[in-house]
């Protein structure tokens, strides 16, 4: 785990495993299954870091032998939430490592008049105000989409709210660090710049069109 002076709300998860994948994502010649797998897993491999807070209770347990304690995680129930489309590929991983997680869902676009992102889709569970959310989306660019999501969250009554990304642009980052500085990033990397077309460098291309096979 590694943490930068500049954005103190971004963790970047620096395993070797998710460094070593993510490499074989960026890699232009991963076919789509491959690279469907590959955010499979480090979406799961990340979820292992972002969920680190997650409060425990203790409850009693009967081993085989006798009574014992152990513990589970308590109260505030972790709710999924992917942006769409992109987000989606990050779900099942993670849902393996944690299955009892509810899963909402968000669909921005982007209002050609305003320029200000606009949910087209917007549900997550009514009891909002107790549960832990993770946001997903793999890539992190300007930051709009991602803003704009943990401002729907907030709107619904979300509180405890954590964005798990793949890749990270700086000026992603800190839109998130002024527009949320309550809200942690968790990403894989952290890329050099943006380009004219929003796209992060050197990056891994359009995550959704990789997933999804749509170009
Ligand atoms: N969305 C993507 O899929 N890729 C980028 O590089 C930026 C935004």
């Amino acid at each position: 785990m590694h943490t930068t002076p500049a954005f103190p709300n971004l963790t970047l998860v620096q395993h070797p495993l998710i460094q070593h994948k993510l490499t074989l994502l960026r890699d232009r010649a991963t076919p789509k299954k491959i690279f469907k797998e590959l955010v499979d897993e480090i979406a799961m491999l990340m979820a292992y870091e972002a969920t680190k807070e997650l409060s425990l209770e203790r409850v009693p347990v009967q081993t085989p032998l006798e009574d014992a304690i152990g513990w589970q995680v308590s109260g505030k129930k972790l709710t999924l939430v992917p942006i769409l489309r992109a987000g989606l590929g990050m779900v099942e991983g993670i849902l393996r490592l944690v299955p009892s997680a509810r899963v909402g869902h968000i669909g921005l676009y982007r209002d050609h008049d305003t320029l200000k992102p606009v949910d087209y889709y917007f549900k997550v569970p009514g009891d909002a105000a107790e549960r832990d959310f993770l946001i997903l989306d793999p890539m992190l660019a300007t930051g709009g989409s991602a803003a704009a999501a943990v401002s729907s969250l907030k709107r619904a009554g979300g509180t405890r709210i954590r964005f798990l990304c793949l890749v990270a642009a700086p000026e992603g980052v800190r839109r998130m660090l002024d527009s949320h500085p309550d809200v942690h990033v968790f990403g894989a990397a952290l890329d050099r710049q943006l380009n004219t077309h929003g796209y992060i460098l050197p990056g891994l291309g359009d995550a959704g069109d990789r997933l999804f096979g749509t170009r």
